[in-house]
């Protein structure tokens, strides 16, 4: 018998052990069902699990695997966030109004996986429609940190982050939309990466604000992040806004040497307010780069104090647009029994939308009306592409920037509901990112009070690879990955 917990294995080790035969998928779905089992009372991450189909699939991928047919997450045990759909198995977004919605289809990330024969343990728990960094927004519950039950795992992809640092699945898939993949993964002490907009499908993943929404890997190594990456990434034509560019290999190039690597320090993402221990954890990170000999420099993003501003003008426009749909009339949650069409849309509407859905939908509905468009969207479509030539500019210069993920470590539950703006703010350094469209991960880099700190790149459009090899050189470096949360 093989001498580990399986459940605290990666991707890669498990792959090894699947195809010597060591391990079956089945046993390794099983583990993985214990244990959700053990820990969801305290946890909270899931808020559907498919343990009997999971037990299925599993049996599939093990023939599979006998077969010789089997591909990198063939008999992998994943979760994914509930916004991403999967056919038969509802997609609730943690929102009353799709509470029990069930799609009749796959999101192009679901069928990928699928036809890999990696197996569902189940949809992770999300701030409704993804609007939020703590996870507390949820219609249905709130998630715990795993490191600290007392503490919010972070947001929107609260559930994902937190069923890595549990060990209750091996990788889960989130969205990012301003920080969702990258904030809860440095609270929660995983690896969280967003790629380039348009590199993985969007199709099937419910829609926040278009322009900006990615779905990405949350993991327990870069490694295993480059090969999640790898299966789910490539053109879609069930996508308009999806890239037709060649997927590199991600995960052979990864290496330890960063002898003429440039890795930029944007001053800006070092301001009053960010957490003094944090700043001292990302400085010591870039010490340790600049000993695998990478080459650091001081440069300036002028315009990403804009980026905040920028986000909460065009995030809840889209949003406002796309939550539109939620009519009551075809699917979702109804409330329609009323004397006239308007007031059936409007019981349907507030009693169906919590109440940061609907800020968002006031804000961008205003910011879209008719003598505010102008001062407003537009304006903040102006600056945007300010900050997006800003970074092309940087990365004429450097292979990658370094930063600190989030300016404050996980915070107590019920500590910032009432302040939307110290709630907006904990995504600061995230949002410029998804503003530019570039890719950029989240590592553990240390540990502040007992609660993890992440360490932020971000490369240019399409240069994953950069990406990867940063994150990859400090991580095999460091032994932050290998802390495990006192479960
Ligand atoms: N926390 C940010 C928001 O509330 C980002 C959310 C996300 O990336 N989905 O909008």
């Amino acid at each position: 018998m093989y001498p580990l917990d399986l459940t605290k294995i990666t991707i890669s080790e498990a792959r090894t052990l699947l195809d010597r035969g060591e391990v079956s998928s089945v046993e390794l779905a099983k583990e993985y069902i214990d244990r959700i089992r053990n820990l969801e009372k305290s946890i909270d991450a899931f808020v559907t699990v498919t343990e009997d189909q999971a037990l299925l699939d599993a049996g599939q991928a093990d023939k599979r695997i006998h077969d010789g047919t089997q591909s990198n997450l063939t008999g992998i045990p994943m979760q994914l966030k509930d916004n991403i759909c999967y056919s038969g198995i509802p997609t609730t977004c943690s929102s009353k109004m799709l509470e029990n919605f069930v799609p009749p289809f796959d999101a192009t990330v679901s069928r990928t996986l699928k036809n890999e024969n990696a197996i569902l343990l189940g949809k992770g728990n999300l701030d409704e429609f993804a609007m939020g960094s703590s996870t507390e927004n949820s219609a249905l519950k709130s998630t715990k940190n795993p490191w600290n039950i007392d503490r919010v795992p972070g947001g929107s992809s609260g559930g994902p982050a937190a069923a890595v640092a549990a060990s209750e699945c091996m990788f889960s898939l989130g969205s990012d939309t301003g920080g969702s993949i990258r904030q809860p993964a440095a609270l929660c002490g995983v690896v969280g990466m967003k790629p380039t907009y348009g590199l993985v499908s969007r199709f099937g993943l419910v829609a926040f604000a278009s322009s900006l929404d990615q779905i990405g890997p949350l993991t327990k190594t870069v490694e295993d992040s480059a090969l999640v990456l790898q299966s789910i990434a490539g053109h879609d034509s069930r996508d308009s806004t999806s890239l037709d560019v060649k997927i590199p290999d991600y995960v052979s190039n990864l290496g330890t040497d960063l002898r003429g690597f440039r890795i930029g320090v944007p001053k800006e993402y070092f301001i009053d307010g960010i957490d003094l221990e944090i700043k001292k954890s990302v400085l010591k990170a870039i010490d340790v780069l600049e000993g695998l000999g990478a080459e650091v420099k001081d440069v300036s993003l002028p315009h990403t104090k804009y980026a905040l501003a920028v986000y909460y003008i065009i995030a809840p426009s889209e949003a406002s647009a796309n939550l539109s749909r939620y009519d009551g009339v075809k699917y979702g949650f109804s409330e329609r029994d009323a004397e006239t069409m308007w007031e059936g849309l409007e019981n349907t509407r507030s009693k169906g939308f919590g109440p940061e859905v609907k800020r968002r939908i006031m804000l961008g509905a205003y910011a879209l009306s008719a003598g505010y468009y102008d001062a407003f969207y537009l304006k903040a479509q102006k600056v945007r592409t300010l900050i997006r030539q800003e970074f092309e500019e940087v990365f004429e210069t450097v292979d990658v920037l370094a930063m600190p993920t989030s300016p404050t470590t996980a915070f107590r539950i019920g500590d910032k509901m009432d302040d939307p703006l110290q709630m907006y703010l904990n995504d600061i350094f995230t949002i410029p990112a998804n503003i530019a469209g570039i890719p950029s991960i989240s590592v553990p880099a240390g540990l502040v009070g007992g609660l993890p700190v992440g360490l932020q790149f971000m490369a240019g459009a399409l240069q994953e690879p950069n990406l990867f090899r940063a994150a990859y050189a400090f991580e095999q470096s460091t032994d932050w990955h290998k802390q495990t949360p006192p479960l």
